[in-house]
This record gives C-alpha cells, sequence and structure tokens, in this order.
C-alpha cells in the first residue's frame, strides 16, 4: 500500500533536496535531437494545443503498475520466468471493439497457460494493446503513390489523399480508445476470461479441432492432470482465476509518449503504456527515441536487427541502463531465421561478458517478411518456428536465457501467415487478410507456435 501513497506525493511540495521535474529530468531534450520517421504534421500550433491536453489527462496506467513489471521482469532477466508479448502489429480505431480485443486477450492467455506448463516458471504477458496506434515505414509514399498510412494516431489508412493527411486531433482519439481498451482488459482480465480451467478448455478444444492436434494432446492431457491434482489438493488461489496483461506499445510519436509523461517522485514515468519499446528503424543513439526513452523509469525495449554490432549493444546498455537494474532493459532481436544463428550469439556473448544485465527477447516475425507472389505481405510460419528454435540454439549455446518472445498475432480466424496445421497457401491469403499494416498470426497459428515453444523450453 505504502508504494502506491508514494506515488501520489506531488513533488512539488517535496521541501528537501533540490525540485525534480520536466526540465530536470531533460524530458524535452529529444526535440533538440535527429528524428526518423517524424510524423508529417503540418500544424504544429494544433499539436500543441492537442499535447497541452494531453498533459493533463488520466494516464492510461499507473506508476506503481510500471515498478511491478519492472520488478517482474527483473525475474526474467534471472532466468526465473518467461516474457510473452503480443498483439496486433497495429491496432486500429475500428478495430478496438470488445470482441477483437477479447479474442487477442484470450489467445494470448491460452499461449500463456501451455508457455507457463512448458516452461515451470511464471509467464508475464505483456499485450501489443492500448496504444500501439503508430508505425515506421519504409518508403514515404505507398504503391498508389499516396502519402503512406502512418498508424491511426497519424492517419487513415483509407486510400485518398485527405484521409492520409497526418492529424494531430488523432492522438486524442488514440489516447481515448486506449483507454477504453485498457478499461476493459482490466475488468475483465479479473472475471471469467482469466480463469485458468476455461482457459484450458479452450486450449483443448484447439487441441481437438487442430490438425496437428494429436501432437499437442500429450502436453494438453499432462495440463489435465495437474489441474485434477490441484482441485483434489483443495488448491484454490487467486491467481488461478486472475491474470494481469500489461500494454506496451512502440513509443514512435513521441509527441503522444511525452505528453502522457508525468514526474512522480524524482522519476519520470511513461504513462501510455507499462512496457514502450524503440522500433529498428529509430534506434539511432544519437536520436530523439533514444534520449527519450532513456529518460522514463519504464521497462523498456530496443528492437534489434541483423545490422546490429555487439558493440553497438553494449553501447545502448550503457546509455539505456547505466544503473545495470534487472528487467529494465529488453532487447528484442527481430533478424530473420537464416541470420538469427549467424549474428545473434556475438551479441549475447559480447552483452554478457560486459555484465549488462538484460532481457533477451525474440521476435520471429519482422525479419522474416516476405511478398507473396498474389502481392501480399506475408510470412511462413516455419520460418517464424525456425527463428524462435534458432534463438534457442543460440542461448542454450551460451548458456544464458532465452527469456521471451514477442509475436504478431490475432485472435481472429484471419488468413494472413502461410502455414501452420491449416496449412494457408498463397492463394488463401485472400480470404480473411485484414491487418493495417503487418501479417499476424491467427489463434490456431499463434496456440500452434505456443505448443512448440513450450516443447523447446522443456528440452
Ligand atoms: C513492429 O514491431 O511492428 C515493428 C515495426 O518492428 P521493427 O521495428 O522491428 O521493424
Ligand atoms: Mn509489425
Amino acid at each position: 500500500m505504502t508504494l502506491q501513497w508514494q506515488h501520489l506525493r506531488n513533488p512539488a511540495q517535496s521541501t528537501d533536496g533540490p525540485v525534480v521535474d520536466a526540465t530536470t529530468l531533460g524530458l524535452d531534450r529529444w526535440r533538440d535531437f535527429p528524428r526518423d520517421q517524424m510524423p508529417p504534421w503540418n500544424d504544429y500550433a494544433e499539436v500543441d494545443a492537442v499535447c497541452a491536453t494531453l498533459a493533463n489527462v488520466p494516464p492510461i496506467v499507473a506508476p506503481h503498475e510500471v515498478d511491478q513489471l519492472r520488478e517482474r521482469l527483473a525475474l526474467v532477466c534471472e532466468g526465473k520466468a518467461f516474457l510473452l508479448q503480443g498483439g496486433d502489429c497495429a491496432e486500429t480505431f475500428d478495430d478496438n471493439t470488445e470482441s477483437h480485443l477479447l479474442a487477442n486477450a484470450r489467445t494470448l492467455l491460452q499461449m500463456a497457460v501451455v508457455l507457463t506448463y512448458g516452461a515451470s516458471v511464471p509467464v508475464i504477458k505483456v499485450g501489443r494493446v492500448a496504444g500501439q496506434y503508430t508505425k515506421p515505414r519504409s518508403a514515404a509514399t505507398d504503391a498508389l503513390g499516396l502519402p503512406v498510412y502512418r498508424g491511426d494516431m497519424i492517419n487513415s489508412l483509407e486510400a485518398t489523399a485527405e484521409a492520409r493527411v497526418a492529424d494531430p486531433q488523432r492522438m486524442v482519439r488514440a489516447y481515448a480508445n486506449a483507454a477504453a481498451a485498457m478499461n476493459m482488459l482490466r475488468a475483465f482480465l479479473t472475471g471469467g476470461i482469466a480463469d485458468l480451467r476455461a482457459v484450458h478448455d479452450w486450449n483443448k478444444d484447439f487441441v481437438k479441432r487442430s490438425p496437428a492436434g494429436e501432437r499437442y494432446d500429450d502436453i494438453g492431457r499432462e495440463i489435465d492432470r495437474a489441474l485434477a491434482f490441484m482441485a483434489a489438493c483443495g488448491v484454490d488461489d487467486e491467481a488461478l482465476h486472475t491474470v494481469t496483461v500489461y500494454a506496451s506499445h512502440e513509443a514512435l510519436a513521441l509527441e503522444y509518449d511525452r505528453a502522457l509523461t508525468r514526474v512522480v517522485g524524482e522519476e519520470a514515468y511513461g504513462l501510455s503504456g507499462h512496457f514502450l519499446w524503440i522500433g529498428e528503424r529509430t534506434r539511432r543513439l544519437d536520436g530523439a527515441h533514444i534520449d527519450f526513452i532513456s529518460r522514463i523509469a519504464n521497462p523498456i525495449g530496443i528492437k534489434i536487427g541483423p545490422g546490429t554490432s555487439p558493440e553497438w549493444a553494449i553501447e545502448a546498455c550503457e546509455k539505456l541502463n547505466p544503473d545495470n537494474v534487472p528487467g529494465r532493459l529488453t532487447l528484442i532481436s527481430r533478424m530473420g531465421n537464416q541470420k538469427i544463428r549467424d549474428v545473434l550469439p556475438d551479441i549475447v556473448d559480447k552483452v554478457n561478458a560486459a555484465g549488462h544485465k538484460v532481457i533477451w527477447q525474440c521476435d520471429p516475425m519482422h525479419g522474416n517478411t516476405h511478398e507473396s507472389p498474389s502481392g501480399y505481405k506475408t510470412r511462413h510460419f516455419d520460418r517464424v518456428v525456425d527463428e524462435v528454435l534458432g534463438f534457442f540454439e543460440v542461448h542454450r549455446g551460451l548458456g544464458t536465457h532465452p527469456g521471451g518472445i514477442h509475436i504478431e498475432l490475432t485472435g481472429e480466424d484471419v488468413t494472413e501467415c502461410l502455414g501452420g496445421a491449416q496449412a494457408i497457401e498463397d492463394s488463401d491469403l485472400s480470404t480473411r487478410y485484414e491487418t493495417a499494416c503487418d501479417p499476424r498470426l491467427n489463434t490456431q497459428q499463434s496456440l500452434e507456435l505456443a505448443f512448440l515453444v513450450a516443447e523447446m523450453l522443456r528440452h
């Protein structure tokens, strides 16, 4: 309890020691640094007005929750827990519905049960949710020559010139949608959908319906027996009925994340989400994004692609986690299945040897994207699985902890990624290709991946 009240202390009333505020914490220094993927705002007076509004709204998450996540992630860092992060590539306002949020949350929980059993350690669940509304893009225009879609926080996916104009008011809509999503998740995750029995029953249903079900029958039965054993012993802890899912997004539109940052006590908390990450395209060490994220107390991540050097990774650790706090920094490798076994070992080895405490997480999605013959941006399930396998091999080889996975997924029956037990083919992609940006694993593919990773964790 004391922890929570401590966060309500108004720093301006503190009489001992020098004043700590946004200026002394350098929260706006990023404005002076080079910035990649700048949203093409036209009207900066409007941006300022919107940010002035957001600076006073109730935040999406609370500081004590951010601290709690960092403490739980410290366990991942020490090899005593596993981090499961997943959700849409890009959330949209239209799809911010009860059914979509529940479907995604349910899939994440189903995966978590399987992984918890496989790893025999707690699985920390983090959604790409309640703020994943901005996208970095590789070109400024799309195939039609229109300004590219940059996520619902910036412009609209609709393919007209007007809809693609960057509109600062969209930050207010993003905030409202994020608040509504977080409110719903908090309420529902203490209710029926988080009940371990129910989640396991859904998994049994998957095993029954999936063409690959037989393969997973064993783990399914083992979990069944474990649950029956606990019930027979009279174990009925609250932990079996409620779950915490934390919120995460890429900190890309810095105006938004800065406006939702609050100084609490001696620290700044980015309260637009519990966990914020910096993408592969915005991670330059002398740039705006790295400067901003270095100044908040949240657990943070950086995506590291195949061009990352061990020296770069070490410098990033020094800059982003100078006090070497376990749980503070996650390095999210997204190398592609053909490169991970060559590129990752040296990075892990040298960062480790330098004594930096980081969580190693595998994003097997972003290095494995290709265009299918029919023209869809897609990913093959086999390459996704192979990258995770490579990630486990690298860590087994070095004796380090494969701390987690970061997946683009949805709890809907979309056809965006190829393969899996359903054997989705190029000609199937058009059936339900609904993503606003990158292709996501559907429910079945996500669960299949979870069962495969559970096997990797056990061996
Ligand atoms: C993403 O996570 O959606 C993303 C754009 O990733 P990356 O920065 O690794 O390309
Ligand atoms: Mn993506």
